[in-house]
């Protein structure tokens, strides 16, 4: 460490970031032809109801990698945005999760993540439009979760894709808020249908009296704009006692189901009346 060899040593070369570096660049790599040998795959984790009843899904992404086994998101999202790959990416996701809802006997809402480098490049509106009409999901069932990135690149180019989408019958949510730049005024000048809180405030909501705070503000906000709130990580039965208390209406964490392949929800997306998952009324 460059610390503590000393203030005025300089160290030209670091052999810990150096291998860190080489394995970025080799994931990075490796990234370009993952999508062709169909590495990449959807899990799907369910958002209910405060009461448990599960109304969608969220798809998020996962790299089956030849060596490294299931590579998460938090690491090959941002190396994708670096090298653009999430452009295409992103694309596949879309589609992939919008063939996967309309396969579902239940009409349940279908969401995916955008990345804000995907405002940035391609014409994003046309991307959502064509992937709905060739799959044949109804516009009303399809939720596109932004992070306010998006806002903070480039907020009026944001704002007239985010009007495009919405004309397409779109719904738009607000992933992680709490955590970024997004002030809430963005909430008024943005056309969202949903707040999800993020999941740092609602693990923390009975260690931390400041986050129990946020997360009141954020439900108070809510009501007040008329968006619909999802609380996002909900492990356990005391976090959704307490936001159910707080006038929350919507959860999403392990207590009602992990990301898993579809498979693992079919008697859900299937209409078998199991529909009431780990979390139950009462
Ligand atoms: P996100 O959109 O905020 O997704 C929620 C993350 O929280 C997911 O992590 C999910 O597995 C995790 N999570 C959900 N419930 C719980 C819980 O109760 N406890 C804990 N500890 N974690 C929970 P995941 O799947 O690792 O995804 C991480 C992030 O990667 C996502 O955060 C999203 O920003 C990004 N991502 C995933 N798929 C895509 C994609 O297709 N496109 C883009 N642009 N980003 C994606
Ligand atoms: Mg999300
Ligand atoms: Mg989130
Ligand atoms: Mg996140």
């Amino acid at each position: 460490r460059a610390k503590e060899s000393g203030r005025r040593t300089v160290r030209f070369f670091d052999p810990d970031l150096d291998r860190r570096l080489r394995d970025r660049f080799a994931l990075q790599l490796d990234l370009r032809s993952a999508l062709d040998r169909k590495e990449l795959l959807l899990y799907y984790q369910p958002q209910a109801k405060i009461d448990g009843r599960v109304f969608g899904f969220e798809a998020l992404a996962r790299w089956n990698h030849p060596t490294r086994g299931m590579v998460p998101p938090t690491e090959f999202i941002t190396l994708a945005e670096q090298n653009g790959t999430i452009v295409e990416i992103g694309a596949w996701a879309l589609r992939e999760a919008c063939r996967e809802a309309a396969s579902w006997r239940e009409p349940l809402q279908i969401s995916v993540n955008l990345s804000p480098i995907q405002f940035r490049y391609g014409d994003l509106a046309s991307l959502v439009h064509l992937a709905l009409l060739d799959t044949g999901l109804s516009p009303d069932r399809l939720e596109l979760e932004i992070t306010e990135g998006v806002i903070f690149d480039d907020p009026s180019r944001a704002l007239s894709v985010l009007r495009r989408l919405k004309s397409l019958g779109v719904k738009i949510a607000m992933d992680d808020f709490g955590t970024g730049y997004a002030s809430m005024s963005s909430l008024q000048s943005f056309p969202f249908d949903k707040i999800k809180i993020d999941r740092s405030f609602v693990s923390s909501i009975e260690t931390n009296a400041q986050s129990a705070v946020i997360v009141r503000s954020i439900i108070g906000l809510g009501e007040a704009l008329r968006i619909p709130v999802i609380a996002e990580g909900v492990e356990t039965e005391a976090e959704r006692s307490i936001l159910w208390q707080e006038g929350c209406t919507e959860i999403q964490g392990f207590l009602v189901g992990h990301p898993m392949p579809i498979s693992a929800y079919v008697g859900i997306v299937d209409g078998d009346g199991s529909n009431h998952h780990a979390a139950q009324a009462g």
